[in-house]
């Protein structure tokens, strides 16, 4: 028999990313009761290329992280090469900063528990019923009652979810390591191979953080072996096989994810308001999902609040949430999208650099339409 917690939250968030993490700091400074479920423990490490856009710095630190604190490599610098090697560079013009996730999750949860978020690590979220204007949020630990449920689990749907049917049916995974090798603290590296790229730049404590994104059938062609894949393919690119053979490797084994697709879902599925990634995800190569994650959660907690103090009804919540959100991000996404087209493929990628070298002002144009402005 599970345990009930008999007080009825405000909300409950599940999936403490970025995106859950960020919300029910906002949802607390609004005096709101947050129940935050999280299926892994703080700190721990995730896929991901470790990029933040300078978007969202400000929105960082207001929630209280004094990222100025940190040393953190401020990168102004993009080096794309094809799978033969060849470069092209280009000033960013709002730029980004590197921070891991270890250290970037852990401390928001920090800041989460200390504004009195009620996290539940080590927990999954199993169920979510509605009724009578009443959540139920049955997990491993115990079960929880709400007027508002929130999914910020990231891309991949939990069983509970009905699965969102695309019609894109290419499954990608993706790999990270953590390294050290020299590299310079302003720059970020685009390295092209066969059906994938690879991302490198600083974190904090002058780590590096490598993290590929390619395609399951590269790693079937090659024994469903990662290392095979990496000798076989990463390796090809020239920038790329420097790292792999002269770096040093950090984690004992690299850390993978899969089923990972790129398109718009729903802000409102099953029941649950949804945000991050769970309510669509941008190609990796545009790095700055994780500012989408954080502005997500900025504007649903402006529509929750309206709708926990009654000024707005739960359709009007849900149609102003959607309608901002498909502002903000629809057009990005799509860029996203038919931008990654162009990367992983030999002759497509080769002559697509050489324009874009020709064309800076285009090259800086594509990076600025997967980018937003600064919340
Ligand atoms: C290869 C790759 C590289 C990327 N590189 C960058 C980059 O450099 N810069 C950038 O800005 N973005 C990057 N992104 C995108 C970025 O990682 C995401 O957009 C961002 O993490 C989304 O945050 P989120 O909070 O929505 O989801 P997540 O950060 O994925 O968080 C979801 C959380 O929910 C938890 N969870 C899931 N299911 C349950 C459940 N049932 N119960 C409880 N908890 C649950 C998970 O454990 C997880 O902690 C990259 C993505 C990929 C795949």
């Amino acid at each position: 028999m599970q345990i009930e917690d008999a007080k009825i939250y405000d909300c409950v968030i599940i999936g403490g990313g970025l995106a859950g993490l960020c919300l029910s700091i906002l949802l607390t400074q609004k005096n709101y009761s947050v129940v935050l479920i999280e299926k892994n423990k703080y700190p721990f490490h995730k896929v991901c290329g470790e990029y933040v856009s300078m978007e969202s710095y400000d929105f960082i630190k207001s929630l209280g992280l004094n990222l100025d604190e940190m040393d953190l490599p401020i990168i102004n610098q993009l080096n794309i090469t094809a799978h033969n090697g060849y470069k092209i560079t280009s000033q960013l013009k709002m730029g980004g900063f590197g921070i891991s996730r270890y250290t970037l999750d852990y401390e928001l949860a920090r800041i989460a528990k200390n504004n009195g978020v009620q996290i539940f690590e080590d927990c999954t979220a199993t169920h979510v019923q509605l009724q009578n204007a009443e959540y139920t949020v049955e997990t491993t630990l115990r079960n929880f009652k709400s007027k508002l449920v929130c999914g910020s689990y990231g891309k991949i749907e939990p069983s509970f979810i009905e699965r969102t049917k695309s019609k894109k049916k290419r499954n990608f995974i993706a790999v990270k390591y953590h390294i050290k090798t020299s590299f310079p603290d302003n720059l970020i590296e685009l390295h092209n191979f066969k059906d994938g790229y690879c991302g490198i730049s600083k974190v904090d404590n002058q780590t590096i953080c490598l993290c590929y994104l390619t395609t399951a059938e590269n790693l079937n062609e090659n024994g469903k072996s990662i290392k095979e894949m990496e000798r076989n393919v990463l390796m090809r690119n020239p920038h790329l096989h420097k790292y792999f053979s002269e770096a040093t490797f950090l984690f004992e084994k690299p850390l993978t994810i899969s089923q990972i697709g790129f398109s718009k879902k729903q802000t409102y599925k099953n029941d649950l308001l949804l945000l991050g990634d769970s309510a669509g995800a941008i190609a990796p190569l545009c790095g700055n999902g994780m500012s989408m994650a954080l502005r997500s959660s900025q504007i649903i907690s402006n529509y929750m609040d309206k709708y926990l103090q009654n000024k707005l009804t739960k359709d009007e919540l849900i149609k102003h949430y959607t309608d901002e959100w498909n502002t903000n991000f629809s057009f990005r996404i799509k860029a996203g999208y038919y931008l990654q087209l162009l990367f992983g493929k030999y002759q497509t990628t080769l002559w697509s650099l050489k324009l874009l070298r020709y064309f800076p002002v285009l090259f800086r144009k594509l990076i600025t339409l997967t980018h937003g402005e600064k919340f």
